[in-house]
């Protein structure tokens, strides 16, 4: 296997070639047991001898100090390197040599450390050493997908002519080179560096006047955004867009209250010059790309929102240098238009990444019965973002409910659905000039589905709610296309176009005879040689082959008598002549150039049918994005079906009924773990009781409780069925939680900050027709503090915000405030104590728990039996008496160190209590007389006395 990195380089003085072996780090430990010899054909490159006035610097130093020293010497090869280099200094330059991508300098340091390739060196520059290393070109992806992900952006720089074309130049020229493309990761398209099933977003911000708006796109499906923001919703907008790369304007970056609040997205911010948001020149470019003379038609833009959306597609021009991709006209997003949830509350409800960053186990990651990558996009995105009004949910259930409640056509449709590849991105790479065959057999195999679609829903055509109806419009008529590319393409699909072989046989005659010719070369051959034999009459007359004469005739010397005047003598060897013929010539000329004719005959039919997709590259992203509807609601039906959800009632009003609600993420992991089943739970905040206080033991389910409601919230208003029996829910502007503590070092918050921070953020922001879930407010500090901050926060939901509330507590104190405030309900987590153990319910019951059953809880945990028995002596004595008395007692009375020194237990005076309990034992208490049992309790006493 060849590995990229290590490298042994010889130069080929006298030849002018130079030779490297590429081999893996381990395959250089243990010998030389795979070594490819590479040749660097760049002749002219290699000599090396010849240097020119520098243009440029050491690379090392070239983002720094972009000036050369104007006495260097460089060869042409290095300037011509340093030039390109001192153009793109922010990024790793992948400097194409032959079969590798070779990176010299800083970029070779920074990349053999991320790569974990070796780090070699050539040559000297400025009397250092160049380090360098490569990667080889058929492994590219691979290495470029681990440098993106290590944050690293890359300038691939290609060679842009052949060395023969450069020798023509003269001997010593440089094969010309330029960079095609910067891969960032905002702007990728290959599947190799993508997820699939998520989108890929660019962002950007721009601000004019006072009004600040946030763009962003996905250059792998089209997808296109623009939204106005305000700096309190900056961080939420971001939380929710979630880029991989995101662009701010840099007279908005140098503003002390943008970057705070940016809060995380602080470090990712990449701020550009403010020339590239400048919305006089952006509304020309979005004209120019998308060639309209007005925008009207796509909305009616705010000008920072056309500095945003113009800021990327210049970005995109720049990374794709010069490529127009297909990009979908930007869509409006209206503030009010989607359910608001802070970053905090996202993270905190492990929406489509769990609280430790993963997928795994995340309510996306629960509820995904998608079949496709669009499909599953959507999904995301949905859930990502829950809409606010009560039209657009409405229309998503109803395209849920239609095939919840049609089994079979949920069925054949996601049957059809599964043989659907991810048409946006192959379009995406078409139209974007990285597409290769396999794209194009990608849009086929896609289009050709629409048929059989259209045929299945055609029985619910009457029926079809509007979102679907408009899908199916969406679907189009594509049969010509697919025609054209099942008639053009073969089963056998190379990566790359310039493999040729991929373009069926009669579809082109003119290709089929260049393909005839290469493949039936001999068989050509040894057609002529019949005829000639015939011609001539001699039987031993024979057509060979070397590298000298190439193709010729050969007969014997006694036969050269019978050859006629076609034959052109070629050469006399012992005992045989050799001809050619005018025939001949041709034929082993076409037979030579076939090859390359036909590959060359491949492209231009590779780039008339992507040419072809282009043109309908509209219609085509309207059919994707149609199967991507499909898929999603009939995963969310099919979901529905399989899980026990239900279709929520939305309402306008301010209610908020939930019969047996469920955490759908729980319950399947107590599934799949077989620990039991789910408990489900009522939640009723109506307008007398819209703030519950939840009291309860530790680990019996008040967390689970608070988050299911908020789950049931998003899901709903994503236009999901939800886990419940029955959910009527007035419409919630605003989602809040505060749940869990962490500190926030990096940014110097403590968990007590942190948890005051988001606290304030509810109480301030909070409206009538939020939901918010408050999960132990004031635990972080001393329990007086704690307990006085969480009763002003519940007095303040209930007399100022008026939210729709869930507030669970270990300060049992707070249920005193239920008798002042009206609408608090008190409710518990209820628990059933059992041989002296604690059994937790999961239930929510109405009224107030008295205890936590915390040092339970800690038992489970596994901690010591002495602090547990300390513990529970130390709960005993501050529950009997005042506070400050107590601790006194506590102090004097039983030192801890002596309570944990003390094992095994020890009764009074010093009796083994096994002793007393072996005795116990023995005694069957129906099997004495009351008189032996008098004597039993008797003999007990005296073990105790003993000592
Ligand atoms: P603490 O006060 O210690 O934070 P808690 O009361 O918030 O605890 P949870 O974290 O919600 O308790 O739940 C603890 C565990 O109990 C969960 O991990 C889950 O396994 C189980 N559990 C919670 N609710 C239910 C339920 N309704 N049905 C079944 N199991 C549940």
């Amino acid at each position: 296997m060849i590995k990229a990195g290590c490298g042994i380089r010889a130069q080929g003085q006298n030849t002018g070639f130079a030779y490297k072996s590429y081999f893996s780090k381990g395959d250089c430990r243990s010998g030389l047991n795979m070594v490819c010899f590479w040749n660097m054909t760049d002749t002219a490159e290699n000599t090396g001898a010849e240097t020119v006035p520098a243009q440029a610097q050491s690379p090392a130093t070239a983002a720094a100090e972009p000036r050369p020293k104007s006495d260097t010497k460089l060869t042409p090869m290095m300037a011509q390197y340093l030039s390109i280099k001192n153009a793109n200094p922010d990024s790793l330059l992948f400097y194409r040599m032959g079969d590798f991508y070779e990176l010299f300098f800083d970029d070779a340091v920074q990349a053999a450390a991320a790569l974990d390739i070796t780090l070699t060196k050539r040559g000297k520059h400025q009397g250092e050493d160049i380090k360098m290393c490569g990667v080889p070109v058929h492994a590219a992806d691979s290495y470029l997908a681990r440098l993106i992900r290590k944050g690293f952006r890359v300038a691939v720089c290609e060679q842009t002519e052949s060395p023969a074309e450069a020798k023509k130049r003269g001997s010593k020229s440089v094969v010309a080179r330029d960079v095609v493309r910067l891969v960032t990761p905002g702007t990728l398209t290959e599947d190799s560096l993508l997820e699939a099933r998520s989108n890929n977003y660019l962002a950007a911000l721009a601000g004019v006047g006072r009004m600040m708006a946030l763009s962003w796109l996905d250059l792998s499906t089209g997808e296109f955004n623009v939204q106005m923001v305000q700096e309190g919703g900056l961080a939420a907008s971001l939380a929710r867009i979630a880029p991989s790369e995101f662009l701010i304007a840099q007279k908005l970056y140098d503003q002390d209250n943008i970057q705070a609040a940016l809060t995380d997205w602080l470090d990712d911010a990449i701020a550009q010059p403010d020339s590239l948001f400048d919305s006089i020149n952006a509304e020309r470019r979005l004209k120019d790309h998308f060639s309209v003379s007005s925008l009207d038609a796509f909305g009616d833009f705010q000008r920072a929102e056309l500095a945003a959306a113009g800021a990327l597609l210049d970005y995109i021009h720049l990374t794709q240098v010069g490529k127009a991709p297909r990009l979908n006209p930007p869509r409006q997003v209206s503030s009010g238009s989607i359910l608001e949830i802070d970053q905090a509350t996202r993270r905190n409800l492990e929406l489509t990444r769990t609280l430790s960053g993963e997928y795994r186990g995340c309510l996306l990651d629960v509820i995904d019965r998608t079949v496709t990558g669009g499909g599953a996009r959507v999904l995301a995105a949905r859930l990502a973002a829950p809409l606010a009004d009560l039209t657009g949910i409405n229309n998503r259930l109803n395209a849920v409910t239609l095939f919840h409640d049609n089994a079979m056509l949920r069925h054949d449709l996601r049957d059809v659905l599964r043989g659907s590849p991810d048409i946006q991105r192959a379009l995406s790479r078409l139209t974007v000039g990285r597409g290769g065959p396999r794209d194009l057999a990608a849009i086929r195999d896609g289009l050709s589905l629409t048929n059989r679609i259209r045929a299945l829903l055609s029985h619910a055509s009457d029926t079809l709610p509007d979102l679907l109806a408009k899908a199916s419009d969406d679907l189009g008529l594509h049969d010509m296309m697919v025609d054209e590319l099942e008639q053009a393409l073969s089963d056998d699909m190379p990566l790359n176009a310039r493999d040729g072989g991929f373009i069926q046989t009669g579809y082109s005659p003119a290709l089929d005879h260049q393909k005839n010719l290469r493949d039936e070369g001999r068989r050509l051959i040894a057609g002529l040689e019949g005829q000639y034999r015939q011609e001539t009459g001699v039987d031993t007359l024979k057509i060979k082959h070397n590298n000298v004469l190439g193709y010729f005739i050969e007969v014997t010397a006694k036969n050269a008598d019978a050859m006629g005047d076609v034959f052109i003598h070629r050469q006399s060897v012992s005992n045989a002549v050799r001809y050619s013929t005018v025939a001949l010539a041709d034929l082993a000329r076409d037979i030579s150039e076939a090859g390359d004719k036909a590959l060359a005959m491949e492209q231009e039919l590779f780039d008339s049918l992507v040419a072809k997709v282009t043109e309908q590259s509209g219609a085509i992203a309207l059919n994707a994005a149609a199967l991507a509807e499909f898929d999603w609601a009939t995963a969310l039906a099919e979901l529905a079906i399989e899980q026990r959800f239900v279709r929520p009632q939305l309402t306008d009003d301010l209610s908020f009924e939930i019969e047996q609600g469920r955490h759908a993420v729980v319950e399947t992991a107590l599934a799949k773990s077989g620990e039991g089943s789910f408990v489900a739970n009522d939640c009723n905040l109506g307008r007398d009781q819209h703030l519950w206080l939840v009291t309860g033991p530790n680990m019996a389910g008040k967390s689970t409780f608070l988050r299911q409601n908020a789950l049931i919230v998003v899901l709903a208003q994503s236009g999901c069925f939800v886990p419940a029996e029955n959910a009527r829910l007035g419409l919630v502007d605003r989602l809040f939680s505060r749940v869990g503590a962490s500190d926030d070092l990096a940014r110097g918050r403590s968990t007590f900050m942190v948890e005051m921070v988001e606290t304030a953020t509810i109480l301030n922001q909070a409206t009538e027709r939020s939901l918010v879930i408050l999960d132990e407010i004031g635990r972080g500090t001393a329990t007086f503090d704690g307990l006085s901050i969480a009763w002003a926060c519940v007095e303040h939901l209930h007399e100022v915000t008026k939210a729709r509330a869930l507030f669970a507590t270990h300060y049992h104190e707070l249920t005193a405030l239920t008798q002042r405030l009206s609408a608090l309900a008190p409710h518990c987590m209820l628990v059933k104590e059992w041989q002296g153990d604690v059994v937790f319910l999961h239930e929510v019951g109405a009224g107030a728990a008295d205890r936590s059953y915390g040092i339970h809880v800690a038992r489970l945990a596994g901690l010591p039996s002495p602090v547990i028995a300390r513990a529970e002596d130390v709960l005993h004595t501050l529950e009997r008496g005042e506070q400050s008395g107590a601790v006194t007692r506590l102090i004097d009375d039983l030192p801890l160190f002596q309570a944990a020194a003390s094992a095994p237990p020890v009764a009074a005076k010093g009796v083994s209590v096994s002793e007393v309990e072996e005795t116990l034992e023995t005694i069957n208490p129906d099997d004495l007389t009351p008189r032996e049992a008098l004597e039993a309790l008797y003999s007990l006493k005296a073990l105790l006395s003993k000592a």
